[in-house]
């Protein structure tokens, strides 16, 4: 297994494989590895073949970061990520260098300097509600990083999860829009024993907050229950009062949003039923957790 911090090196890599006419599959990852992540990685082999070439890449992207959010406690443990990666037959874990990604410096700290880095890939219409809306440049910021993910390391395949539902929309969407010779692939949702969605900031979960977070799979698993019984349909605002009053009885969990919608325009709809697809973001303590399913 190769360790490639250069885009540059790595693009080299990318070019020499294809070439060769190795087929690439790439994983965007922020490290922190887990059984989630690692689904993907199989995935992605499950499609490229014995032959290709699989390539994890492990970056805390900067720009798709708020001011008042966690990228500089994000959890990081690069040499577990090795190891993990190394036991699941990666051929190249790519951990890209800040300075290089962002020539002239985090462009959000450097904005004055006139070299900096100053062009973005923006997706105008599935990326403005529910993470959009609450989080208004992180969207900007993972298509911008996807794109350049996408042109350093020549992919003809990437997996995402279906855990951050919006973003696969939305990166598939950029595909489309923008003809990036790459298949997107979105893989199920891997979840703990106890329905928690498996993410990196779980971490963050100490003590008593950890059970609580069992409230996101709960109110899944309540609208399904709504939907099913109701047997046609049943108004959005209804499930979500229950849902609201569910995240009442648990002292440290506070709502962030919770959305019924279209699962491809994005597009909130007012009737839930089954195959509705029902997105939610919850702080448990200080930590802000999302979880989605279709119902
Ligand atoms: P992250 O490191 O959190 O940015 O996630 C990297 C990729 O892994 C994204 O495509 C996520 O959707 C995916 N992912 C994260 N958690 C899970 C999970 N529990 N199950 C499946 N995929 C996941």
């Amino acid at each position: 297994m190769r360790i490639v911090t250069s885009p540059a090196a790595m693009q080299r890599l990318a070019r020499q494989w294809r070439r060769r006419g190795a087929r690439v599959g790439l994983v965007p990852t922020m490290g922190y590895l887990h059984q989630g992540h690692l689904s993907l990685v199989r995935a992605v082999r499950r499609r490229i073949g014995l032959e290709g070439k699989v390539v994890v890449s492990i970056y805390v992207n900067p720009t798709q970061f708020g001011p008042k959010e966690d990228l500089s406690r994000y959890p990081r443990d690069l040499k577990r990520d090795l190891r993990l990666c190394r036991a699941e037959g990666v051929d190249v874990v790519f951990v890209p260098d800040d300075a290089e990604m962002y020539p002239g410096g985090n462009p959000k700290s450097e904005i004055r300097n006139p070299k900096s880095f100053s062009t973005y890939v923006v997706e105008e219409k599935l990326s403005q509600g529910m993470e959009g809306a609450s989080r208004p440049t992180h969207f900007r910021g993972v298509t911008t990083v996807v794109a350049k993910l996408f042109n350093l390391v020549l992919p003809d395949v990437a997996v995402f999860g279906a855990k951050d539902f919006q973003q696969a929309a939305v990166v598939k969407r950029m595909v489309r829009d923008l003809n990036f010779p790459v298949k997107i692939v979105v893989a199920p949702t891997v979840r703990e024993p106890d329905g928690v969605a498996m993410s990196s900031r779980n971490k963050y979960l100490t003590g008593e907050l950890r059970p609580q977070a069992r409230v996101l799979w709960r109110s899944l698993q309540l609208a399904r229950k709504l939907a099913a019984t109701a047997g046609q349909t049943v108004p959005a605002n209804r499930v979500k009062a229950r849902i609201r009053q569910l995240l009442n009885g648990c002292p440290n969990a506070r709502l962030d949003y919770v959305e019924f919608f279209d699962p491809e325009t994005l597009l909130p709809v007012t009737k839930v039923q089954r195959g509705t697809q029902m997105a939610l973001a919850v702080f448990v303590g200080k930590t802000r957790l999302i979880d989605n399913a279709q119902l």
